[in-house]
């Protein structure tokens, strides 16, 4: 069977996180968040750490050469016994769409690319944004919501369900950081997507607004092989 490179394309809040963690766990499938390595350099105030805070603080893309090394080192350390990527937020531009392409080629024998594209309105993203917290622990970053209707609320406040860790606000979660994250998403996403379409790639199209069994059932299509 051939591996899947499946790349989640979506703006913040659209589920693509929550989603992976179901997908890492059903299947052998390893998640690739940009995003989480980016705060675990931060975090760990390496130098790439440095140079990114402020980037990332201010809801701008990470320069591609700093996210392409990120994927590289990635890829090198989970290349082994795995039957699927999930590229959650990555690639964000044309150039690390032509990059993970290059790579996975290089890297592996036979993969299939799929792209599953979150559609979600304004509104439900910034009220997610603004009601979700993450676990601290940076080995962990799972992604909660405080809204009390939410299937994603932990279930003692303010505390990971997996590790215990305490629940943060992540400094771009702002309602003025989320609005330039939205401008820059979209500025790259009609690129990505001709780049797709022009390469025959599938590309499965979601409610990220469904709940999040029905969404995973959709991409459950992809694992097992099913025509999209
Ligand atoms: P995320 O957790 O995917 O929302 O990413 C958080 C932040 O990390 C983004 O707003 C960007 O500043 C940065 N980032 C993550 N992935 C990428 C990427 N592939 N290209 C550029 N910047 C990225």
């Amino acid at each position: 069977m051939n591996k899947k490179a499946v790349i989640f394309l979506g703006p913040p809040g659209a589920g693509k996180g929550t989603i992976s963690a179901l997908c890492e766990k059903e299947f052998n499938w390893k998640h690739l968040s940009t995003g989480n390595v980016c705060r675990e350099n931060i975090v760990n105030n390496t130098q790439i750490g440095q140079e990114i805070a402020a980037i990332i603080a201010a809801g701008k893309l990470v320069p591609n050469d700093i996210i392409m090394h990120m994927i590289t080192l990635w890829i090198g350390t989970h290349q082994d016994n795995l039957d699927g990527i999930i590229f959650d937020g990555t690639p964000r531009t044309l150039e690390q769409a032509v990059f993970v392409d290059a790579m996975l080629q290089e890297k592996f024998n036979n993969f299939e690319t799929s792209v599953i594209k979150f559609d979600v309105s304004e509104d439900v993203l910034m009220n997610r944004i603004e009601s979700r917290v993450v676990c601290g622990n940076k080995n962990c970053q799972r992604v909660y919501s405080m809204n009390h209707d939410s299937e994603l609320r932990p279930k003692q406040s303010m505390q990971c369900d997996v590790c215990n860790y305490e629940l943060i606000h992540r400094p771009d979660d702002s309602k003025a950081t989320l609005k330039k994250r939205l401008e820059v998403y979209y500025q790259h996403e009609k690129d990505m997507l001709d780049y797709y379409k022009d390469k025959d790639v599938k590309i499965l199209i979601v409610n990220g607004q469904d709940p999040i069994d029905k969404v995973f059932q959709h991409i459950s299509l992809i694992a097992n092989n099913s025509s999209l």
